[in-house]
C-alpha cells in the first residue's frame, strides 16, 4: 500500500491513461503508487457496470467500442482481459427510415431508392460534389459536401453535427468529419482497424484487474486539489485531470462539450435491434440511443433491456468535460497552458483532459505506454528529468 505521503509516484485520475502508468510502475519497477480519483469508481469514462434493474452491463458514459491497429496496445491489454469478437455496426434514423452508417453503398442505394453499382454510385456522388462548387474546404460543412455531396450531407450529417456540437457546421474544423469513412461498397462496419472487440468480462473488470497490485493504492472520491498539500515536495506526479483547472484557469477555461444520458429500463427484450442508433433529424432532441445488451450478444440476458438517450451541450465548470471543442481560441489558450505545463518539472500531464485532445481508448493507452517508456521509466531508472509527455 502506498499512502499519498509515502508514494514513489502519485497518479491523478484512474482512467486508461492513469491506470496504465500505475500498472507499469507497480508491476515492472515495483514502485509504490498512490492513485487519486475524484469519482467513486475507477476506469474514467470507459467504466462499465451491471445495471441492477435489467441485469445488463452498461457503459456509464456511453458505448465504448474498442478498436486499434497497434500491436503494442493490443498485446498490452490482452495481459488483463480477453476480447469478444464483437464488431460495431451503427444505424441512423432519418425521416422514418433506417439507414446504415457510415455512408456506404447500401446507404446510397436505400437513400436514392434504386440499385447502384459501385461505379454508378461514385459517378452520382462526384456529380453532386461538382454541383456544389466547393474549392478548398476549410470547414466541416464544406469538407463533408466535398466527400459525399449535398443531399447525403443534409440528410445524415448536418442535423446530427449541429446537435452534437451546437455550433454551425460552417464554423467547425473539417477534421471532425474525416473520422467517418465513406465507402462505395457494402462494407458497413464502423471501424476498419486490425483489432476490434469488447473485454469479455467488461471494462469494469478489466480496470479492476489492471489496478490489482499490492503496490497500488487507489483513493476514490478524492479530488487532487483537496489533498495536494499532503504530497511531499519533489514527488513525481502524473496528472490526467483538466489542464486549465490545474493552473486555476489562469488563461481562461478551455471549451468542452458535455453529455446528458437519459436512462430507461424497458420490460421488453429488445428496443432497437442494435447497440447504437443515430438520430440526425432536427425534430429529435437527442443525438443517439445506446442499447447496451447488443454489445454482448454472446451473453444470456433476461427479458428487460436498458437504453440511454444521449443529449449534447456545452460544458460549464461543474459539468463533466467529454469532447474538446478546439476552436481557434481554444487552441491559442491551450498553447499557453502547455507552456505552463512544460514548466512544471515534477508533473507529467497526460490523457484526454491533461492534454486537451480527443483520444480514443487505444490512443490514451498508447500515449501512456510511450510516456512510461520515454519519461517515467528513465526518471526512475536513470534519474533522467521527468519531462512533459509529448504524446
Ligand atoms: P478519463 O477516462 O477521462 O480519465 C480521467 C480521470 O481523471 C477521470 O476518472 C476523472 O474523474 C479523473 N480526474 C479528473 N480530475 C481529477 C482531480 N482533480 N482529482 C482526481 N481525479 C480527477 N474511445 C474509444 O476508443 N471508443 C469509443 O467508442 C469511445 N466512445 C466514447 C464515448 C463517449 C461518450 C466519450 C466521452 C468518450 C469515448 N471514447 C471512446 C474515449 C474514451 O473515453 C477515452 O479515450 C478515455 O476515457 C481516455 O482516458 P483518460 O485516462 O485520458 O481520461
Ligand atoms: N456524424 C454525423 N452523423 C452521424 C455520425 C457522425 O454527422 O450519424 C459526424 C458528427 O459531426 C460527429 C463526427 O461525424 O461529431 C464524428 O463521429 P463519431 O461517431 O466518430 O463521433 P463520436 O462517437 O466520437 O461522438
Amino acid at each position: 500500500m502506498a499512502p499519498i505521503e509515502s508514494a514513489d509516484l502519485v497518479v491523478v485520475g484512474a482512467g486508461f491513461f492513469g491506470l496504465t502508468i500505475a500498472e507499469r510502475a507497480a508491476n515492472t519497477l515495483g514502485l509504490r503508487v498512490a492513485v487519486v480519483e475524484r469519482r467513486n469508481h475507477i476506469g474514467g469514462n470507459a467504466w462499465s457496470e451491471i445495471d441492477p434493474d435489467s441485469g445488463v452491463e452498461v457503459h456509464r458514459y456511453g458505448s465504448h467500442l474498442f478498436h486499434c491497429s497497434s500491436d503494442e496496445v493490443w498485446a498490452y491489454l490482452n495481459k488483463f482481459t480477453t476480447f469478444t469478437d464483437y464488431r460495431h455496426f451503427v444505424y441512423t434514423a432519418h425521416k422514418g427510415q433506417i439507414y446504415a452508417m457510415p455512408i456506404n453503398l447500401g446507404t446510397i442505394c436505400s437513400y436514392f431508392g434504386r440499385s447502384f453499382t459501385p461505379g454508378e454510385a461514385v459517378a452520382l456522388i462526384e456529380r453532386q460534389i461538382a454541383e456544389s462548387r466547393i474549392g478548398n474546404p476549410d470547414n466541416l460543412e464544406e469538407k463533408a459536401i466535398s466527400l459525399i455531396g449535398r443531399p447525403l450531407y443534409e440528410a445524415f450529417i448536418q442535423g446530427y453535427t449541429k446537435k452534437q456540437w451546437q455550433t454551425d457546421p460552417r464554423e467547425l474544423p473539417p477534421e471532425i468529419i474525416t473520422r467517418l469513412p465513406v465507402r462505395f461498397n457494402f462494407n458497413a462496419r464502423y471501424f476498419s482497424d486490425k483489432y476490434e472487440g469488447l473485454p469479455t468480462d467488461g471494462y469494469g473488470q478489466l480496470f479492476v484487474t489492471m489496478a490489482r497490485s499490492a503496490n497500488i493504492d487507489v483513493a476514490l472520491g478524492v479530488d487532487y486539489f483537496s489533498i495536494r498539500h499532503r504530497i511531499p515536495a519533489g514527488t513525481p506526479i502524473v496528472y490526467t485531470g483538466a489542464v486549465d483547472r490545474f493552473f486555476d484557469y489562469r488563461f481562461g477555461a478551455l471549451g468542452w462539450r458535455t453529455l446528458d444520458f437519459e436512462r430507461q429500463v424497458l420490460n421488453i427484450p429488445d428496443y432497437q435491434g442494435c447497440a447504437v442508433l443515430n438520430y440526425p433529424d432536427d425534430d429529435v432532441a437527442f443525438t443517439r440511443i445506446h442499447e447496451f445488451r447488443h454489445l454482448h450478444p454472446e451473453r444470456k440476458y433476461g427479458d428487460k433491456t436498458i437504453i440511454f438517450r444521449e443529449y449534447s451541450r456545452f460544458a460549464g465548470r461543474e459539468d463533466e468535460p467529454y469532447y474538446p471543442i478546439n476552436t481557434a481560441s481554444d487552441r491559442q489558450r491551450y498553447d499557453l497552458y502547455r507552456a505552463a505545463a512544460d514548466g512544471e518539472s515534477n508533473v507529467l500531464f497526460g490523457g484526454r483532459l491533461g492534454t486537451y485532445r480527443y483520444l480514443d481508448m487505444h490512443q490514451a493507452i498508447g500515449a501512456a505506454l510511450s510516456a512510461w517508456k520515454n519519461n517515467i521509466e528513465p526518471y526512475f531508472k536513470s534519474a533522467a528529468p521527468l519531462k512533459r509527455s509529448s504524446n
